[in-house]
């Protein structure tokens, strides 16, 4: 009788023995028994990543994009856990309802497992306690327009009712931090129009009046998708003074500028928009300087025929990107703690984004030496499209492990994980 059900041996840094889904000891020369044992020599051993913010638009969008072919993507990335956001599915992740209907959607469909976001939306305050018995992370809201009919923006007292809620509920707020009032009216309907319409400083007041309304309420905050290293200092000041807040930022904030939006045109569209080369480097800084908590893709796909045409405000905004999160991070640097550890942590994640004992046996296998280009038809998505097409990236993903068992091994195995309790 063998000791563990699965040894990985040989990789760099550790060894992963697996019993049961679970990691149950990391070290080199385990000695242990495996009944099935992974050569993983020449190969760097890390946790899955965990995407903490993807649209899969399942129910009722899935032609956009949907859980078999979003979380399939996901995996072929590294990724073994997604949060998914409350829109663009729908019914959008208002109330308790659409939440079950959005479990069902990817029970038995998701081979990764997964986490919910409910929403934020005029009217349904009330709605949020059943939203949190059901295990959604947090609530996200729209300081702006989405841009889609069935999510409705907040207004200023209906975010600081939710915020009430959400801390006497204990999960966050997470927010889309743009102010409408310092969106400009566009001078004409082009790439460079659509970017001078939505300036960082529409980003930066946003998420001023959230730390606001988040410290009267108690509320702890977290601003989605950061685009500018001021927005990243605010963040990081308000938590030096003892706010509860912290901050997401994309790869693609990291990775492209405002040169490859006009470059590339609809598939880099995406809002906040990509911004000056000095803005990117900026925000580099921040990252480095550790004033971002972690980052996540944004994966937010939809049919080519949405992307099509050279009006910039009336193309799909939303960049695809949930397959390319670890490879890019790897590319340019990013902490893999950051993709890791620290969004599993800051939603309170179970067993997720360690390779420790006791945790998920969520492992990744990447061959570091390698180089890889993005290639449109190693897409897994639905719609294979990426602004990172012809980009060179460091390694190659070689096998991603859910609980213990190669993904793409047999059925669907993916799981709902609801936030352990707070503390
Ligand atoms: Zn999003």
């Amino acid at each position: 009788m063998p000791d563990v059900d699965l040894l990985i041996r040989g990789g760099d840094p550790v060894d992963v023995a697996v019993d049961d889904g679970r990691i149950v000891a990391t070290g080199v020369e385990l000695g242990l028994t495996a009944a099935e044992t992974v050569d993983a020599t020449g190969l760097r051993v890390l946790p899955g990543a965990v995407d903490a913010h993807v649209h899969f638009n399942d129910p009722g969008r899935a032609d956009w994009e949907g859980w078999a072919s979003g979380t399939a993507a996901a995996a072929a990335g590294g990724t073994t856990c997604v949060v998914d956001m409350p829109l663009n599915a729908h019914p959008p992740t208002v109330d308790a309802d659409s939440f079950r209907q959005k479990v069902e959607a990817a029970d038995g469909i998701a081979v990764t497992d997964f986490a919910l976001w409910g929403g934020l939306v005029p009217g349904n305050v009330s709605r949020l306690a059943g939203l949190a018995e059901l295990g959604v992370v947090g609530f996200k809201a729209f300081m702006s327009p989405s841009g889609i009919d069935d999510f409705e923006a907040v207004d200023d007292d209906t975010l600081r009712e939710g915020m009430a809620e959400a801390a006497r509920l204990g999960l966050p707020v997470a927010v889309h931090a743009e102010s409408p009032a310092l969106l400009r009216t566009p001078a004409g309907r082009g790439w460079r129009d659509y970017l001078a319409s939505r300036p960082p400083v529409a980003e930066l007041d946003a998420i001023a009046r959230a730390i606001v309304l988040a410290v009267g309420t108690g509320c702890s905050l977290h601003v989605v998708h950061v685009s500018t290293g001021r927005g990243a200092r605010l963040v990081a000041a308000a938590r030096a003074h003892g706010a509860d807040v912290t901050c997401e930022t994309c790869p693609h904030y990291l990775v492209l500028d405002e040169d490859d939006l006009e470059r590339l045109g609809a598939v880099a569209k995406c809002a906040p928009p990509l911004r000056p080369r000095a803005e990117r480097d900026d925000l580099r800084a921040e990252l480095a300087a550790g004033s971002i908590d972690f980052v996540a893709s944004d994966h937010s796909p939809a049919p080519a025929s949405m992307k099509e045409g050279d009006d910039a405000f009336a193309v799909w905004g939303g960049i695809s990107g949930c397959q390319s999160l670890l490879a890019l991070a790897l590319t340019v640097d990013i902490p893999t703690e950051l993709i890791a550890a620290r969004p599993a942590a800051r939603f309170r994640l179970p067993g997720k984004g360690r390779l420790e004992p006791g945790a998920d046996a969520d492992v990744v296998l990447v061959d570091l030496a390698a180089e890889t280009e993005l290639r449109a038809e190693d897409l897994r998505y639905r719609h294979r499209h990426s602004p990172y097409v012809g980009l060179r990236l460091r390694g190659r993903i070689v096998a991603t492990f859910l609980r213990g068992r190669r993904v793409g091994d047999g059925e669907p195995r993916g799981r709902l994980m609801r936030p352990a309790p707070p503390g």
